[in-house]
């Protein structure tokens, strides 16, 4: 008798462990761990993973189920990913399921339907099942359960494949879209006669941005159903379409092959080492903080050649945001198509086909955000994790890993170096390096001794002061002059967070926030008031500044709309290239926008974060950024490092190449010192400034901290909670952490739900993870839809 350990897939505490199933007689010899089964559970059927085979069962025996059907016949996670699996839900105390599913593509956490491919010379009894076609799906198979078997080896032998027929395949190449109907009069008026107040938000929408838009994305910005939407479609007063959206954008681009460049001599010290271990088969962990233009990719893209050279796999982690074309240029010109690209542009299908190529081993390079750190590469030789410092790297959800963690981990199983790149690396890294626990490999000088951009800093206070009252300040909008006149390009950068529009007085710097949340209110033009995204509180825009009775209080963080059209009223004959959410949300429209830069059809660049980042064009000369500290006003410990990174990175986009760079920042916070220090790109200054700040605050990485959070509807019932949890803390921590709380989240409600949380820091807790995984227990009955604890280890997000 066999029987199956089975992970089911219901991500609840009460099911979070593995259940006996009877495996029978006919699929015996197939079941393996790593594949996925259906089992009845309950009243109901489902998913699961199988997690071990063995001979004897925990249960009794007598009421033992059998599995009610196999859904692979190869397993999808081999074993490394199992135990990176197991090692991912003790690390974040998250469901065993939700880290498999996170390890995996869309397509095939879903029940998508099954097809077997005919691709070679199979046993006549599966030749038959196919009937001359090439075709055959999976239900056909199930009704033949003894020649199970035979397929099974003609998988493995590469004659048959199996596939997801990921049915959005056909579908996904249309979108749908949404436009309004009347006139943005008469939409008003309509709007203000409604009832409904979703259906009223649509409208104020379109009212805000009169043009198409796509369903997916309007429903995601206002968080809404397509209830409203059709409503309002029904009433006439808005019209759906379709239209065609590509499906690889990659397709049919030809990528010129590059060769490597002689190194230089920074260069070749830095990759001496990681050669060595890669040779050598050691896993060491490198940070390579080297200034932007030094030729990190370079190293990165030798580095793996010697990899491939040694017959094994590379995994490349970049952010998405600058998941841009030119990186994808750079790694695909050089290893050609073994390289494999994820990211989340890519719809299921495509993914899926990316995933598929890494199983089939018809790739040997994967690029790709966050989650390309699972790829089921079997004989990894090195991971590269580009812009180290990036928040992106850490999920937000269950399972609440970095990429980083995960990384380390593989290479620990492969025994393959680890490479952490930025010229901006987390004070967390930076101190490890310093402390020999990642060695520090260091690339001060930029290509050709290319000296780094001469940077001014504008306080925009002195601006107004002397009666200049427009966004530019005196000195860019001449240098922004100078380069139309010479013919070079201009980058101007709104450091902006997503689509909030934050009012600021303009003579003292005070930013409107929300009363109930640590979060600036959002301007909203339709009926002239602020309004918190949170926790939908609602104000008249004031006509002075409730700090210094200032009139000049306006809305700010203005849209990139707004820059172009003062843009084009000071610069009549500039060409301008705006990139934001808006001119981006089409599939391959962000190649079309770079490229006509990079051809020199445009002057000027305009953009958000998204044009931060790899961007590479020998004619800027000039990068602006117009506010620099925007992030400075968010209830963060990493504020200032982020607005350093941030600064440092877009200053980095000037004078790459022959001509010298020179870059503006305007600012209403001069005197701060990731401000200043960004003008120096003075990391290393920076660094000891900032890890003197962290020493008093008591804050990463002299301390570690974990967030607790609770919410519940009742705000009496999450604050008894956080306490109840606090002091159980208390009495079961070391007597040097520090446990704060309860207090309420910087957002303290977010739709309804009351927010507590308590921060523990700490040097060193052995057992915290066992006093959390018995708070969870705690209260395992009550979770549920009211009450939520979450748990948070090195959050990087402190809302
Ligand atoms: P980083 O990743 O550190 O920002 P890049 O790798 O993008 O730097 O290098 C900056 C520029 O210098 C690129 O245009 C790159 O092609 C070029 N470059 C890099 N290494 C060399 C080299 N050894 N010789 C000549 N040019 C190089
Ligand atoms: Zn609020
Ligand atoms: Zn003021």
């Amino acid at each position: 008798m066999r029987i199956a350990s089975v992970i089911v897939d219901v991500p609840a505490r009460q099911t979070d462990r593995p259940f006996d199933y009877l495996i029978p007689e006919r699929w015996e010899d197939l079941v393996v761990p790593g594949m996925r089964v259906a089992v009845s559970f309950g009243p109901r059927k489902l998913q699961g993973f199988v997690i071990a085979v063995k001979d004897t069962v925990d249960a009794d025996v007598q009421k033992i189920k059998e599995l009610a059907d196999l859904l692979d016949v190869t397993p999808v996670l081999n074993e490394e990913l199992l135990s990176l699996g197991f090692w991912l839900t003790d690390e974040t105390l998250c469901f065993t399921i939700s880290a498999f599913q996170a390890m995996l593509p869309t397509a095939i956490k879903a029940s998508y339907k099954k097809q077997l491919l005919l691709k070679g010379n199979v046993p006549e009894e599966v030749q038959l099942l196919f009937r001359g076609k090439e075709t055959l799906d999976w239900e056909e198979l199930e009704k033949q359960p003894h020649i199970y078997k035979s397929v099974r080896e003609s998988i493995a032998a590469g004659a048959i494949e199996l596939v997801y027929k990921i049915k959005d395949r056909v579908q996904k190449k249309k979108q749908k879209m949404i436009r309004p109907v009347p006139p943005e009069e008469e939409l008003e008026k309509e709007a203000a006669s409604l009832r409904n107040g979703k259906q009223q938000d649509v409208l104020y929408y379109f009212l805000e941005n009169y043009r198409s838009v796509p369903l997916k994305e309007l429903k995601d910005e206002l968080g809404i159903t397509d209830g409203p939407v059709k409503a309002l479609v029904k009433k006439g007063l808005l019209h759906e379409t379709y239209v065609e959206i590509y499906r690889n954008p990659y397709d049919d681009e030809s990528f010129e092959r590059t060769k490597p460049l002689p190194l230089t001599e920074e260069q070749q010290q830095a990759i001496t080492p990681i050669l060595s271990s890669v040779q050598q088969n050691r896993h060491d962990v490198f940070l390579m903080y080297g200034v932007t233009g030094s030729g990190k990719t370079e190293v990165y893209l030798q580095s793996i050649e010697e990899v491939l050279k040694q017959g094994k796999e590379a995994i490349v982690l970049v952010p998405e945001i600058s998941l841009t074309p030119q990186m994808v240029h750079r790694f695909k010109g050089r290893f050609g198509s073994q390289v494999a690209v994820l990211h989340s542009a890519l719809s299921v299908g495509e993914k899926y086909d990316e995933w598929r190529k890494i199983l089939r081993k018809e790739v040997r390079v994967v690029v790709g955000a966050r989650s390309a750190v699972f790829a089921p590469f079997e004989n990894l030789g090195i991971i590269i994790i580009d812009e180290e410092h990036e928040s992106s790297y850490k999920q937000e959800d269950n399972p609440r890993y970095h990429a980083r963690e995960v990384a380390v981990w593989r290479g620990r199983y492969h025994n393959c170096p680890i490479v952490l790149g930025s010229a901006t690396p987390t004070l967390e890294s930076f101190a490890r390096a310093k402390k020999g626990v990642y060695q520090l490999l260091t690339m001060k000088k930029r290509m050709n001794e290319r000296a780094l951009p001469a940077v001014d800093i504008i306080d925009m206070r002195e601006e107004l002061r002397e009666g200049n009252r427009s966004m530019f300040s005196r000195l860019l909008h001449e240098k922004i002059l100078q380069r139309l006149e010479r013919g070079e390009q201009t980058v101007l950068f709104l450091n902006r967070r997503g689509h909030s529009t934050f009012v600021m007085c303009r003579d003292c710097g005070y930013v409107l926030q929300c009363p109930h949340c640590d979060i600036s209110l959002t301007y909203h033009r339709m009926n002239q008031r602020l309004k918190c995204h949170y926790c939908n509180y609602e104000e008249p825009m004031p006509n002075e500044c409730p700090a210094c009775s200032s009139t000049y209080i306006r809305f700010f963080g203005t849209g990139t709309q707004k820059v172009e059209e003062e843009l084009t009223r000071l610069f009549p004959e500039a060409r301008v290239i705006r990139m934001d959410v808006d001119t981006t949300s089409r599939k391959g429209a962000h190649e079309k926008l770079l490229g006509a830069f990079g051809e020199g059809k445009a002057d000027i660049l305009l953009g958000t974060q998204m044009i931060a980042k790899g961007l590479d064009f020998p004619h800027v000369t000039l990068v602006g950024v117009l506010t620099a500290d925007t992030m400075l006003h968010l209830p963060d410990f990493r504020a200032s490092e982020k607005t350093y990174q941030l600064l440092t990175q877009v200053s980095g986009r000037a004078g790459r190449h022959h001509l010298p760079g020179e870059v503006v920042i305007q600012t209403y916070t001069p005197e701060h010192y990731s401000v200043e220090l960004a003008k120096q790109q003075e990391y290393d200054v920076f660094f000891e400034r900032e890890m003197y700040m962290r020493k008093n605050g008591q804050y990463p990485p002299y301390y570690y901290l974990t967030l607790v959070t609770v919410s519940h509807p009742e705000l009496l019932k999450a604050v008894q909670v956080t306490e109840k949890i606090v002091s159980f803390l208390r009495q079961h921590c070391a007597p040097e952490t520090i446990i704060l709380g309860p207090a309420a989240s910087s957002i303290p409600r977010i739709k309804d739900r009351y927010r507590y949380q308590c921060m523990i820091k700490y040097k060193r807790e052995p057992n915290l993870k066992h006093v959390l995984r018995l708070v969870n227990e705690h209260y395992q009955a009550e979770l549920g839809k009211d009450l939520q604890i979450s748990i948070d280890f090195n959050p990087t997000m402190l809302m």
